[in-house]
């Protein structure tokens, strides 16, 4: 029975004794929201604690004067509180048209020259958030063709910085438990876990019981693990998911092959976490499942180890002080710029000496490689799961965000194209497709070598970086771990909110992230000689337009969010990738 097993879930969220409080950071406040609009401080619990009392509430239909955590009176949608206004309210983000060489150039050096934050990059266009009162000598730096050639992109810096906090809505109360009203309603399977946890961004103090939570209620398929402590001492937790048909023990000297899921290395990215939470919630409970066979088989036959956030330090920090926050919060040789960026932090083409040597720069890349605590314990994570656990990775997908992008490597430089290229094509422009069959929104297959300040010509012949794009993860795990399938993925959306996405693309993005990794899991499948597929092409979803698709276990939730036409202007243009492959026979 499909929802058995969530049942059981929510029922595990009513018995406290399965919850344990995380050791680390249960004293660290967990939102600089609420704080700054309750009279009362909450604890670390709170959202956790309140998520499980909505259901207990629902089930046994306490009545609603019950609530002794009821919100204050919610603040006016139409502006942000003045903390938010103060700390937002001067920056703009503006959105540069590159159209030339010349013009990549000018805009990478007046960035460095004024440390400004880069929010995306891509061959098109570069987003910067800058002050208001910079713009004057900003613009003067540049040359007189790109004076014109930029717009900017949100209205209301602040405000939408206060609305991706939970409690900005005030419907949010009774939104979290949609459906369920009465123990019959329970029984019946309404008002899912998911709905609770996935309505909003969580804080770590909710996150970490809820991986605990699903470890300790799926052990047949699921365990938490830790890499390591993070520079102020917080978990690096992870999930394992897999399990092993009965007929291979574990002890087998053959090597588990194992995908590997990280999200939460930039701190201001929340998407990546919450989808890698998505996809590994999706995995675990529908394994086992009549009509999610190919779940089964993929973690029949792999491991998938999911890393929700890599970066917890910073990803704190971005729900107590800045919500913009990027780096890790380790100190540097400048007391006043601590964080080094997890990005440029990996050994493998490490670039320290070029753009990203100020402490003071969102892409500082330390000192030397692997300055980055966090960095440092991936890697040694990942190569004694290599070498002393039986692990062969056999791809990594490095969640980000944002402009709905595959990348493969290499990032750091244009110049060397990847020995198995055309595997590293194929297998991209499949995951966008995958991406873009399931809710209509547009994602990009390219190099991540472009994912810089950088131009490619109009017949996309050459490409020019002029920002250093060296000591990612991809080329890490790529090149010096040798998995052949890496990819740096970076989610919604193309601009309109950046990272400042709103709680109802959760959901729908982690949706198309879980079909992409179900697509990846077939793909591999029948590489592997597991799977005998007629059409690989197939295995990323197809394309037909009805709601009776043959794929039963795909649940193509309508994505009422956004209009996708609307802003993804090369909607369903996938000639690209059919160039390509053409190209290949
Ligand atoms: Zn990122």
């Amino acid at each position: 029975m499909a929802h058995s097993l969530r049942n059981i879930l929510i029922l595990a969220t009513v018995i406290p004794a399965v919850l344990t409080i995380p050791t680390t950071d249960s004293s660290s406040p967990t939102s600089l929201r609420p704080r700054a609009i309750r009279p009362q401080p909450e604890r670390a619990t709170g959202l956790f604690r309140r998520l499980r009392n909505a259901l207990i509430e629902r089930i046994w239909s306490i009545p609603d004067t019950c609530h002794t955590h009821k919100l204050s009176p919610a603040p006016s949608a139409s502006r942000a509180p003045e903390n938010f206004r103060a700390r937002y309210g001067g920056d703009v983000v503006l959105r540069f048209q590159v159209n030339t060489e010349d013009e990549a150039k000018a805009l990478s050096e007046a960035v460095n020259i004024l440390y400004l934050d880069i929010w995306e990059a891509t061959t098109k266009w570069v987003d910067i958030r800058i002050a208001n009162d910079v713009v004057p000598s900003f613009i003067g730096l540049l040359p007189a063709s790109l004076r014109d050639s930029y717009t900017p992109l949100m209205h209301d810096l602040a405000r939408a910085v206060y609305e991706t906090y939970p409690e900005s809505s005030p419907a949010e109360e009774t939104s979290l438990t949609p459906g369920l009203t009465t123990l019959h309603d329970w029984r019946a399977g309404r008002g899912t876990p998911e709905d609770l946890f996935f309505q909003d961004y969580q804080p770590l103090s909710v996150l970490y019981p809820w991986l605990r939570l699903i470890a300790s209620m799926f052990p047949s398929h699921a365990s938490l693990i830790s890499l390591g402590l993070s520079a102020e001492g917080r978990d690096i937790p992870a999930l394992r998911v897999g399990a092993r048909p009965d007929n291979v023990p574990n002890d087998s000297d053959k090597s588990r092959p194992t995908l590997l899921i990280v999200g939460g290395s930039h701190s201001r990215e929340w998407i990546s976490v919450s989808t890698t939470a998505y996809i590994a919630y999706n995995l675990v409970t529908r394994y086992g499942q009549p009509h999610s066979p190919y779940v089964t088989k993929l973690l029949d036959h792999f491991d998938v180890v999911f890393v929700p956030v890599l970066n917890p330090d910073g990803y704190e920090y971005t729900w107590t002080t800045d919500r913009l926050w990027r780096k890790n919060r380790q100190p540097t040789s400048l007391p006043f710029c601590p964080g080094v960026d997890l990005g440029r932090s990996f050994p493998f083409g490490w670039d320290g000496f070029g753009d990203t040597d100020n402490p003071c720069s969102d892409s500082y890349a330390g000192p030397a490689p692997l300055a980055a605590t966090e960095a440092q314990i991936l890697y040694d994570w990942a190569r004694n799961e290599t070498e002393h656990n039986n692990v062969t990775f056999v791809s990594f997908l490095d969640l980000h965000s944002y402009s709905q992008q595959v990348l493969y490597p290499y990032s750091y430089t244009c110049d060397v194209d990847p020995p198995n290229l055309e595997d590293l094509e194929e297998v991209a422009f499949g995951l966008a497709k995958s991406f873009r069959l399931t809710n209509g929104h547009y994602y990009g297959a390219e190099s991540a070598c472009q994912g810089g300040i950088s131009f490619q010509d109009q017949t996309k012949k050459t490409s020019v970086q002029a920002e250093a794009q060296g000591g990612s993860a991809l080329d890490y795990f790529y090149h010096d771990l040798h998995v052949k399938l890496s990819f740096q993925i970076k989610l919604r959306d193309t601009g309109n909110y950046g990272f400042l996405l709103p709680r109802s693309h959760i959901v729908p993005t982690g949706d198309e992230a879980y079909e992409a990794v179900v697509g990846l899991g077939r793909w591999l499948l029948g590489d592997h000689g597991i799977e005998s597929i007629d059409d690989r092409d197939s295995v990323w979803g197809v394309e037909i337009a009805t709601s009776g698709s043959q794929d039963t276990e795909v649940a193509h939730e309508e994505d009422k969010t956004s209009s996708a036409a609307e802003n993804d202007e090369s909607f369903y243009d996938d000639s690209d990738f059919e160039l390509r492959r053409r190209r290949r026979r």
